[in-house]
C-alpha cells in the first residue's frame, strides 16, 4: 500500500505492510517515476520487516508477526504460540 505527498520539489512516499501496520516513509525528487519510488520504498520495507523480525528473535521472541496484532511478539512453548501484546493464543 502506498502513499505518495507532494511537497514542493519532493514526494514523501509512505508503505504500509497491511499484515503488520508497519509504516516507513522515503523522501524523492519529485521527477522519479512512481514505478522507481515504490521499488525503493518497498526495499527499505522489507529492509525494516527483517531488522524486527531480527530484533524479536534476539529477545526470545519468534521471528514472525502475531496473525492477530501484527507486533513480533509471539512466543512459542511446546504445544502452543501465544502473543505477549495481545494475548492470542494458537495451538499447533
Ligand atoms: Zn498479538
Amino acid at each position: 500500500m502506498f502513499e505518495f505527498i507532494r511537497h514542493g520539489n519532493t514526494v514523501k512516499v509512505t508503505a504500509t505492510d497491511t499484515p503488520t501496520l508497519t509504516e516507513i516513509s522515503i523522501i524523492c525528487p519529485a521527477g522519479s517515476s512512481r514505478k522507481d519510488m515504490e521499488t525503493l520504498a518497498l526495499r527499505r520495507l522489507d529492509a525494516f520487516l527483517v531488522r524486527q523480525a531480527e530484533q524479536a528473535r534476539a529477545k526470545g521472541y519468534e521471528g514472525q508477526p502475531c496473525p492477530a496484532c501484527g507486533k513480533y511478539t509471539l512466543k512459542s512453548s511446546a504445544t502452543r504460540v501465544k502473543c505477549d501484546t495481545c494475548g492470542k493464543e494458537m495451538r499447533f
